[in-house]
């Protein structure tokens, strides 16, 4: 029995999702999270759409964007979102 390997299920892993992205999160519990996207798909999903809209936002605040075009970014993800439910 190993108490070093921490374990994350959805409930702990989706709050500590942006952490995760911006990397400050403590290194047991970024290989909690590695290791718990690996298994899981729902959460995984979760992940790559907070940072594609995390990548986005920041070009678009680089480039000074219209107020518009977050909402169209959310828009869009929601849609892709709804889309992949589903096909799911
Ligand atoms: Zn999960």
């Amino acid at each position: 029995m190993s108490t070093l390997f921490q374990r994350f299920d959805c409930e702990e892993a989706l709050p500590r999702l942006y952490q995760f992205i911006d990397a400050e999160l403590a290194i047991h519990e970024l290989e909690a999270m590695r290791d718990h996207l690996d298994g899981c798909d729902n959460c995984a999903y979760e992940h790559e759409v907070r940072s594609k809209l995390k990548r986005i936002i920041r070009e678009a605040c680089l480039e000074v964007a219209p107020p518009s075009l977050r909402d169209k970014v959310v828009g869009r993800l929601a849609q892709l979102r709804a889309a992949s439910a589903e096909a799911a």
